[in-house]
């Protein structure tokens, strides 16, 4: 079986609620009727609710930013799991790189994270991806190493199909540089190749990677192309209705 494409925006710290409702008027009518990918819109917090509701019927699914592990507990300012669900979000996006830069995160929160999601049934995209330095030091192949184990560590084969990664090179989010469809297509290889190790061949060959980092209308039909690339992880694009369609309807 082919694995299906996922196209995900992520709106980072953009968008009241009133603008996001904006948005899905404008976006869903210019991707109805459209199944080959899976779309999904990561809103940030207070707009998730409208943007489900604006969603309903659409097909289009609905995913948050990031969560805190736990349950619940006395974690000022988190959101959990428990939360996500309960308002009806299916997707969380975990680890992403402007998590791990500002916010501390490091491969073993991200992996309670993953664990935390995989139990409450969200789907996690989990985010990884070298900086500038690495790849120029020819260090990017250890890196990606590093995190896909780390954040994989300790999850079962039996437990691993839902999750999403996304390969997000870090030097090409929010900078117009876009790594090409070959340099992504090898760094896919080198997290399939790993996972493939860690949970066996079936996780593996069915792992949908992802591509992140300055995707627009104009690349999305080159990345899209390679056979190792299953989908999109888009910022700054994704908050621009036309411009999310376009990149959806590559
Ligand atoms: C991102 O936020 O995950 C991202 C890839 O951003 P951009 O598309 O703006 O580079």
């Amino acid at each position: 079986m082919p694995r299906k494409p996922l196209i995900a925006a992520n709106w980072k710290m953009y968008k009241t609620p009133a603008q996001a409702q904006e948005f899905m008027k404008n976006f869903l009518p210019l991707v109805a009727n459209h199944h080959r990918d899976e779309i999904v819109v990561c809103p940030s917090f207070t707009s998730i609710s409208v943007v489900i509701a604006a969603a309903t019927g659409s097909g289009v699914a609905i995913g948050a930013q990031n969560m805190h592990f736990a349950d619940e507990g006395a974690y000022t300012g988190e959101t959990s799991p428990l939360m996500l669900k309960a308002i009806g979000a299916t997707h969380v996006i975990l680890g992403h790189s402007e998590r791990r830069q500002y916010f501390a995160e490091n491969d073993e929160l991200i992996n309670k994270k993953l664990k935390s999601a995989l139990h409450h049934a969200l789907i996690p995209i989990v985010c990884v991806g070298e900086v500038l330095a690495e790849r120029e030091a020819g260090k990017t192949e250890q890196v990606l190493l590093r995190q896909t184990r780390g954040v994989l560590a300790g999850i079962a084969a039996s437990a691993a199909a839902p999750i999403v990664i996304a390969y997000e090179p870090v030097w090409a989010i929010g900078t117009g540089k876009t790594a090409t469809p070959q340099i992504a297509a090898e760094a896919h290889a080198v997290i399939r190749n790993e996972v493939n190790k860690l949970l066996g061949a079936e996780i593996a060959a069915n792992l949908r990677i992802l591509y992140g980092g300055s995707v627009k209308p104009d690349n999305a039909t080159a990345l899209m192309a390679e056979t190792e690339i299953d989908g999109a992880l888009v910022g700054g694009a994704s908050l621009d209705p036309q411009s999310f369609a376009k990149i959806v309807n590559y």
